[in-house]
């Protein structure tokens, strides 16, 4: 029978009612406790790493996970995160990078309602998840959800109160559970040692773009971090300035450039990702140098930044790093 290990951090799924509103207050074995049925096909233990709101996760949290699992890698055959749902994408993108070609599957969950709830859905979430967890063709990070398994890089929380939660952005689902069922949509195979990595950089900025935005606010941001990410408009570009032209934004990404800061290039749209070559507003930002997001989530972009800037310092390597494709984040 197959080992899981179920490392529960808080969330909705582990919340109960108070009198301030729901806090994460069941523990690791109590979680178990609600999923008798998966004694059938696993044997799981758990252990209690954390009991947040997910709003709390940090960078230093996603190493402790990363941690974790490193430790107990060797006695388990997968893993279940139970996980708050606000900024799951987030935790799931870092750990994909954190914890590379992983032969073993690492699944991260939770749920909109709590696991005491009649209505909930973290009982059918954490069984498909242990369920997952079993399977033969599982490898890797991955987000289960309302029956979806999506890759860890791919994942964005698009409703705040359903329990389809989840999307997986401008890349299929892996593979859907349906009442126990497993189809994969995308099967890989890894096998050998995953690759472990203990470093991050949170010393990052996402400047979302809004009209009429000062290029002061790029200034303030690139002085006081080592990457600015700036999520623009449509498919990218740097906005003209009201005063100086077209040079405002160029010449304060030039000059962050100069400095050695990271500067990135995304975009708002959900969908379809950037494309900066399009319009003479981002293709004057792409002649600058600057990186961009292409078809990457918001939140594998910044945690992808935080993991290269936690390895490396050199421009060289930074750029063929972001480029390169790991655990599904980019097809171009
Ligand atoms: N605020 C909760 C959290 O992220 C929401 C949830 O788990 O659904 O921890």
């Amino acid at each position: 029978m197959k080992k899981i290990l179920l490392i529960a951090t808080g969330g909705t799924i582990a919340c109960k009612r108070t009198a301030s509103g729901l806090t994460p207050l069941f523990t690791s074995d109590d979680l178990i406790a609600y999923v008798p049925q998966s004694k059938i096909f696993c044997k799981t233990d758990a252990v209690q790493l954390l009991n947040l709101d997910s709003t709390n996760i940090r960078p230093e949290h996603w190493l402790m996970m990363a941690r974790c699992i490193r430790e107990n890698y060797p006695h388990y055959d997968g893993f279940v995160i139970c996980h708050g749902t606000d900024t799951m994408a987030f935790t799931a993108a870092a750990l994909s990078y954190l914890i590379q070609n992983s032969p073993k599957p690492v699944i991260i969950t939770g749920a909109q309602r709590p696991i005491d709830m009649e209505d909930t859905d973290a009982r059918i979430n954490l069984l498909d998840s242990l369920s997952y967890a079993c399977c033969p063709d599982a490898h890797g990070i991955s987000i289960v959800f309302d029956g979806n398994v999506i890759a860890g890089t791919r994942a964005r929380k698009m409703r705040t109160k359903s329990y389809n939660a989840f999307s997986s952005i401008n890349f299929p689902y892996l593979a859907t559970i349906r009442d126990g069922h497993i189809v994969h949509y995308i099967k890989e195979d890894i096998t050998g040692c995953p690759a472990f990595y203990d470093t991050l950089c949170s010393n990052v900025f996402l400047l979302k773009l809004i009209p009429g935005i000062s290029p002061e606010i790029l200034s303030l941001a690139g002085e006081s971090n080592d990457a600015v990410i700036i999520e623009s408009f449509g498919v990218g570009g740097l906005p003209y300035g009201e005063e100086d032209g077209k040079e405002s934004f160029l010449s304060v990404a030039r000059a962050l450039l100069q400095k050695g800061k990271l500067i990135v290039m995304a975009t708002q749209v959900v969908h379809e990702g950037s494309d900066l070559g399009v319009y003479a507003v981002g293709h004057e930002a792409e002649e600058l140098g600057l990186l961009e997001t292409g078809d990457m989530t918001l939140e594998a972009a910044v945690t992808k930044v935080m993991w290269i800037l936690g390895q490396t310092k050199d421009p060289d390597t930074i750029r063929s790093m972001f480029t390169t494709t790991i655990a599904h984040d980019r097809l171009y």
